[in-house]
């Protein structure tokens, strides 16, 4: 069965004792997890290996995920951080396609593809990242506009490889903006989500994906959000900053 995923995007945010800190006081509270949550640390490049260190290498409840990768193994791109060199630092997840990243840096459907293709083949578990602007949403086309994005840089994928990808449905007027989405909202995108699954692939593969909702969680909206049938969970950006805030949102998880 598919996990019920917490997962932090802490951005460029954070020096290293406060990464410590942050990291400590949210290991302290796996005692309360079960077997079906999963907590992923979403942080920056520098900070990866001491997180992968304070996690441990079989903690069962917290795992790490880079926020970015290049699309090539190795050479001459200064300041890149390839798949090879996540995967040996036992990072697990990477995320791939945020917002920030396709508007920022231009990073486009077909380059996200090889973003995705090259996570896979170094066993790294890409979470996925679609989502809307305000404009498609007011015009009524954000399920046609999500649907084209996983075309882009997910459907050429076997059932297999499919079955390790996480997607976080984040519309992009609600990250960062404190805008969050309807409950209504976030349930119809996401079954819409895992009904496109099911038609690309099957039942047991869109039944094996968590599907996580971003974009202005908090510590008291992340609840209603997750109760959600078709929702697994949460991608985190801002909450995932303060530890109190995140432990809440964790709690959450448990439906
Ligand atoms: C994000 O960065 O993925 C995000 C959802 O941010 P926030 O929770 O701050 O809206």
């Amino acid at each position: 069965m598919r996990k019920f995923i917490a997962a932090a995007n802490w951005k460029m945010n954070c020096t290293k004792e406060q990464a410590k800190t942050l990291v400590e006081d949210l290991l302290a509270i796996s005692h309360t997890l079960d077997k079906r949550h999963l907590v992923v640390l979403g942080v920056p490049f520098p900070y990866l290996i001491m997180v992968k260190d304070l996690v441990g290498q079989n903690n069962e409840f917290f795992s790490v995920a880079a926020q970015n990768l290049h699309h090539k193994v190795s050479g001459a791109f200064t300041g890149e951080v390839s798949a090879p060199m996540l995967a040996s630092i036992g990072v697990e997840y990477v995320i791939i396609g945020h917002s920030e990243r396709r508007e920022q840096f231009g990073e486009d459907g077909a380059l996200l593809k090889q973003k995705v293709d090259i996570a896979l083949e170094y066993g790294l578990k890409p979470i996925f990242c679609c989502g809307e602007p305000l404009e498609v949403r007011e015009a009524g086309n954000e399920q046609e506009y999500v649907r084209r994005q996983l075309h882009e840089s997910l459907f050429h994928l076997t059932a297999e490889q499919m079955k390790h990808v996480v997607i976080a449905y984040e519309p992009i007027w609600a990250i960062g903006t404190g805008k969050t989405a309807t409950v209504q909202q976030a349930q119809d995108m996401h079954f819409h989500l895992r009904a496109m699954l099911i038609k690309q692939y099957d039942e047991n593969v869109a039944n094996t994906i968590s599907i996580l909702y971003g974009g202005s969680v908090k510590a008291d909206n992340a609840e209603s959000l997750f109760n959600c049938p078709s929702v697994d969970g949460g991608l985190v950006g801002g909450a995932s900053l303060i530890a109190a805030d995140f432990e809440k949102i964790i709690e959450g998880l448990k439906r």
